[in-house]
C-alpha cells in the first residue's frame, strides 16, 4: 500500500491506496508546517499502519530536488509564511521510515494524468495548472523534465500590451510574468472580482485566453509536446478552452504541421481527465517510483 501527499498552499490532500479505485483521501488545511505534516503522518499511519511501502509527495514550491543537496526535500523560496526552508520530505521520512519521493505539485499531476488520465500512452506532453499560481510540468521521452531545478513554466515572459492592459501584474518576483498577468489573483486584482464570478461575456476572458495562448505557443515551440493538459481553478470556466485553442492556432499561423494542431485541436488542448485528483494520484505514482528506485539501489 502506498501513501500520497499533495501539498498545497491552502490545503494538503493526503491519500492511501494503490490506484484510482481504492484511493482513500482526506483534506487538511495548511497551517504551520509542523502541525500540517503531523496530521498527514497521523492519517498515513492510521490508514496503512505497517503496510505502507513508500510515500510520494507533490508539493507547492519552489522546492529542492537535488538528491545530493544538503537541502534536498525542502520547500525553498516560497512567499508562504513559515514554510521557507521547511524539510517536508525529511519530516515524513523520519516519522514513517519508508522511501519518500518528492517532486513539484504539477509534475505529480502530470504523472497522474500519464498513468490513469488524459495523456496515457504519450511519451511527451505538458501539464499546466492555472489557479492561485501558474505552474507546469513537462514529460519528454517518458520522463518528467528536471534540470537546474525544475521547470517554472508559469514565470515565462509574454508580450504585455500596456495600452490594452494597464494592469502591472501581481508576481512578487517579476510583476508581469505569465503568472503575474494570468493567474487567478491577477484576474481578481485586475477586474475586482474572482475569476469564478466574472460573467461569461466579460472581455477579461478573451484577455486571459490571449495570455495563455501566447504561453502555449512558447511551450509548444520549445518542447513539441504531443498534448497539452490545462487544469486549475481558472480553467473551470469551460469556454476558455475553445478561446485558447482559437487564439493559439491564430498565433501559430499554420507554421507547425501536425494533424493534432489542425483537425484534432480539441483533443490537443484538453482538461485533465482525473479532474481534481490528478495531483494526489500522481503522488501515488511518485510513491511507486520511490519503491522501484529503492529496489534498484538495494537489490
Ligand atoms: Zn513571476
Amino acid at each position: 500500500m502506498f501513501g500520497a501527499i499533495e501539498a498545497g498552499g491552502s490545503k494538503f490532500v493526503c491519500g492511501v491506496g494503490n490506484g484510482p479505485e481504492d484511493l482513500k483521501t482526506i483534506q487538511i488545511p495548511t497551517t504551520s508546517p509542523e502541525e500540517t505534516t503531523a496530521s498527514c503522518i497521523d492519517f498515513l499511519q492510521q490508514r496503512a499502519g505497517g503496510e505502507l511501502q513508500a510515500v510520494g509527495i507533490g508539493s507547492f514550491g519552489p522546492i529542492d530536488l537535488h538528491r545530493d543537496s544538503s537541502t534536498f526535500g525542502q520547500i525553498t523560496t516560497t512567499p508562504k509564511a513559515g514554510w521557507q526552508n521547511y524539510d517536508l520530505a525529511g519530516a515524513v521520512r523520519a516519522a514513517l521510515h519508508v522511501p519518500v519521493s518528492f517532486d513539484t505539485d504539477v509534475n505529480a499531476a502530470a504523472l497522474g494524468e500519464a498513468r490513469w488520465g488524459a495523456t496515457q500512452g504519450l511519451s511527451g506532453f505538458i501539464y499546466v495548472t492555472v489557479g492561485t499560481g501558474i505552474g507546469g510540468g513537462a514529460m519528454v521521452h517518458g520522463r518528467m523534465v528536471h534540470g537546474l531545478v525544475h521547470p517554472e513554466m508559469g514565470h515565462i515572459r509574454v508580450p504585455h500590451d500596456w495600452q490594452n492592459d494597464p494592469y502591472r501584474g501581481c508576481c512578487s518576483f517579476h510583476g508581469d510574468c505569465l503568472e503575474g498577468l494570468a493567474s487567478g489573483p491577477a484576474m481578481q486584482a485586475r477586474w475586482g472580482v474572482p475569476a469564478r464570478d466574472l460573467p461569461g461575456d466579460h472581455p477579461g476572458w478573451s484577455l486571459e485566453a490571449h495570455y495563455l495562448a501566447l504561453a502555449l505557443v512558447n511551450w509548444v515551440c520549445t518542447l513539441s509536446p504531443q498534448r497539452v493538459v490545462l487544469g486549475g481553478g481558472v480553467m473551470q470556466h469551460w469556454p476558455l478552452f475553445e478561446m485558447i485553442r482559437k487564439d493559439f492556432a491564430r498565433l501559430l499561423n499554420g507554421y507547425i504541421r501536425a494533424g493534432e494542431l489542425t483537425a484534432r485541436l480539441s483533443q490537443y488542448v484538453v482538461p485533465p481527465q482525473l479532474g481534481d485528483r490528478s495531483g494526489i494520484l500522481g503522488a501515488l505514482v511518485l510513491a511507486q517510483q520511490a519503491c522501484t528506485l529503492e529496489g534498484h539501489e538495494n537489490p
